[in-house]
């Protein structure tokens, strides 16, 4: 096993007992060790909110340091987009033997029907399905781009679980660049492990090598996995590739592989709208079976916009907190309290629900009311207003602002925006109402 695995594993052991399991559920169980500098553990973290705990747990980290025994001195985080400072040198000394058992594990949570499909990832998803269906056949290779958090990994195991499941017998292998550099760099050791390289990548159906990015700068691997793809791709062995960007832009990469990646189906992957990431929210929810609320749900969905995994965090961190505290995540002040870290609630004033609240302390009605069924002329006024300003200050589409006023149809959602839309063009007074709560709404 690898060094560092080792050391975190034994560090992660005393932390245990050290701390409350929802903490250490929370904060500890998905930091991922990376390398040791300077005699510092080097941890990727899912989210930056993670870079706290060094300093939140110090004491009880430091303890567990010292019960395991082991050489580190301390644990330092950092984000996925950092390792790239961290990278392992391709130098032939001290690389650990490749850990067998770490690959060919397909995380059987990500499958295509855990998958939200939506406008940012639909193309990839088809291209995925079709080449799960005929590996070899459709699109060879089949190269997935995008930032972090998009969905890439979760596409390629998905692919792999699809196989499996239809063919228990598929030699399906999965491996980071970076295990590609380290396989390599071993393979140069000895006869016998350039054999088992030789074996290990040119004996399979499906390659799957995901974060291409890592290869850049790095000549010999590059040069490996140049005769690797062009061995597998002539017995139409189907290659599958993710990076964080796309092939061309990829620097310090030899041009004979840049072509080589291109010359099947290139794709990306973007981030999503809003009705996708409260799609994805509800999703994961329901599979993590967490009770929460709606409110909570539009609240992360409106403010968490950069990617997935951090969407995706925001709500455990909802649900433990709200656990946690006794509060319901119905109560956004708590939703608020448990995100404070992850977003500038200051200058995110704009959302359904400050919208809607402006517009209620307008007309003087009650915001239960105006997302509930009352219907006395009033509340109805209130409640298109609210409707048309949504739709007009965030975009937020129609089929989730009815979701929002308490699962009315698209139809009439369409029906309250057009009609405000008109009566603005027309109508002095409604003229004058949309200025009014706008600029209420934009000094705040
Ligand atoms: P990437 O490899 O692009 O950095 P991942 O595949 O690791 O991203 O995705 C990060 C997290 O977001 C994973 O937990 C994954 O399940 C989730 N995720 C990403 N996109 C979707 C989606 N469309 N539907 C459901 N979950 C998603
Ligand atoms: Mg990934």
């Amino acid at each position: 096993m690898n060094e560092c695995k080792a050391i975190w594993r034994s560090i992660l052991s005393q932390l245990e007992v050290m701390i409350s399991t929802i903490s250490f559920d929370l904060w500890f169980k998905d930091l991922v060790p990376y390398t040791i500098e300077n005699d510092v553990l080097i941890l990727v973290a899912p989210l930056n909110s993670f870079k706290k705990v060094p300093v939140q747990y110090a004491d009880q980290i430091e303890a567990a340091i010292k019960a395991s025994g082991s050489k580190v001195s301390g644990i330092e985080i950092i984000t996925e987009n950092e390792k790239d400072s961290f990278a392992p040198t391709e130098t032939v000394e001290d690389k650990p033997v490749q850990d067998e058992e770490s690959v060919n594990v397909f995380n059987p949570d990500y499958t295509f029907d855990s998958f939200v499909v939506g406008d940012n990832n639909a193309l990839a998803v088809a291209a995925a399905k079709s080449v799960a269906e005929q590996p070899g056949k459709n699109h060879n290779p089949l190269f997935i781009y995008g930032g972090v958090g998009l969905g890439k990994t979760h596409i390629m195991h998905a692919i792999a679980n699809y196989i499996l499941e239809h063919d228990k017998n598929a030699h399906i292998l999965y491996v980071t660049s970076e295990q590609f550099v380290n396989d390599y760099i071993d393979s140069l050791k000895n006869s016998d492990l350039t054999l088992k390289f030789r074996m290990k990548y040119r004996g399979v159906d499906v390659l799957m090598m995901d974060d291409v990015q890592f290869l850049s700068g790095k000549t010999g691997s590059q040069e490996s996995l140049f005769h690797t793809f062009n061995d597998l791709y002539q017995f139409r062995k189907q290659i599958i590739l993710t990076s964080d960007r796309h092939p061309r832009e990829l620097a310090s990469l030899e041009e004979r592989l840049k072509s080589r990646f291109q010359s099947g189906l290139t794709i990306d992957v973007t981030k999503p709208n809003i009705e996708t990431r409260i799609a994805i929210l509800q999703k994961k929810a329901y599979m993590k079976k967490y009770d929460v609320s709606q409110k909570a749900v539009f609240f992360i969905a409106e403010n968490i916009t950069s990617n997935i995994r951090e969407l995706e965090g925001a709500l455990n961190k909802v649900v433990y907190f709200c656990s946690l505290s006794g509060r319901s995540t119905d109560d956004l002040d708590a939703v608020k309290e448990a995100l404070k870290d992850d977003i500038d609630i200051s200058t995110h004033v704009l959302s359904m629900d400050s919208i809607t609240d402006a517009v209620c302390a307008y007309y003087g009605v009650k915001k239960a009311d105006i997302v509930g069924k009352r219907k006395n002329k009033l509340i109805s006024n209130a409640r298109q207003m609210a409707i048309y300003l949504i739709n007009d200050m965030i975009g937020v589409p129609l089929l989730t602002i009815g979701q929002f006023f308490g699962g009315r149809d698209h139809t009439t959602i369409m029906y309250a925006r057009d009609k405000i839309t008109d009566a603005s063009k027309t109508d002095n007074l409604i003229k004058a109402q949309i200025n009014d709560i706008r600029s209420m709404l934009e000094k705040k």
